[in-house]
């Protein structure tokens, strides 16, 4: 079996793992993110010993960002704009590919959990997804006809902006570039700054949920009008929340208001509009999908 490595960098911990795929993690660590020189020197001591016991056929990296992900330009590979302290235009792939010597996949962690997903998990069957992932922040990545979808840069879907009912929600909003943009409404912090309360702590039948999912559902009903995704995939800590769901594909349905005739919507939400199905691995097996993709190989893609 072809063993690859995988990191799922994080703002708040690095995931790294050897794996050939979901049933095959060889070893995997955990660390908090630090400095860059101290954080992606413990992922380039851990991958080095490996590679030096057995080889890796290539490595994959699914990080926060913002990223450069555009293999063309002089920066790809860097953590770009950040706000986080020390890590403002930071060469993550530069490091790792001067001590393993090879190929490397890069992209964001909502990108590699959209793959990951996509390849063992929930994604499984379709050629085109969405996932988005609501917590702290909020993230989407999207795959489309089997591939994940950058451009001009990745896809930043929490800052579409939204109707914003302000008699109804006078709470401006969180993001500090928009006010109340996607993430700026529905994010974990937007929840706490409204509410005065934690959302671990509100109660199921809140009106908390019922705004949160109105909104969530307005944002997803841009998503399905502009790329058509066959299933979306809803993940975070919010979504934790196990009322959630079942509210937001109503509203879905509701907003919709009849026009899209396909049983996905009509009859079959509740397979359209799913939970990930990786759990805690998706963001580092993102990141193990990154690197089969960078070795140019199917194999392990149905394991
Ligand atoms: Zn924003």
């Amino acid at each position: 079996m072809t063993l690859y490595g995988g990191i799922e960098a994080g703002g708040t911990k690095f995931v790294c793992a050897v794996a050939g795929g979901p049933g095959d993690v060889r070893d995997e660590i955990r660390f908090p993110t630090t400095t860059p020189q101290e954080t992606i020197g413990q992922a380039v001591d851990f991958f080095a010993a490996h590679h030096a016991r057995t080889p890796l056929a290539a490595m994959g990296i699914a990080s926060f960002g913002p990223v450069d992900p555009n293999p063309s330009s002089p920066t790809w590979g860097y953590i770009t704009t950040t706000p986080k302290p020390h890590w403002h235009n930071t060469d993550l792939v530069g490091p790792l590919a001067a001590a393993l010597g090879v190929p490397v996949g890069f992209d964001t962690d909502v990108n590699g959990a959209a793959l990951g997903e996509h390849r063992w998990g929930a994604g499984r069957g379709v050629d085109n997804l969405v996932y988005l992932t609501v917590g702290t922040g909020l993230g989407g990545g999207a795959v489309v006809n089997g591939k994940l979808l950058n451009g001009m840069m990745h896809p930043e879907m929490g800052h579409m902006r939204l109707p914003h009912d302000w008699e109804q929600d006078p709470y401006p909003g969180h993001c500090p570039y928009h006010g109340d943009c996607f993430e700026g409404l529905v994010c974990g912090p937007a929840i706490i700054e409204r509410w005065q309360q934690d959302s671990r702590t509100l109660p199921p039948d809140h009106p908390a949920w019922k705004l949160e999912a109105r909104y969530l559902a307005l944002g997803l009903v841009n998503i399905i009008t502009i790329l058509s995704p066959q299933r979306i995939i809803m993940g975070g800590g919010i979504m934790d929340q196990e009322q959630l769901l079942p509210m937001v594909r109503a509203d879905v349905q509701t907003i919709l208001n009849g026009y899209l005739q396909t049983p996905e919507i009509l009859t079959e939400i509740d397979a359209y509009i799913v939970p990930p199905k990786l759990g805690s691995m998706a963001g580092v097996l993102g990141a193990i999908a990154l690197a089969q993709d960078a070795a140019g190989t199917d194999e392990g893609i149905n394991s």
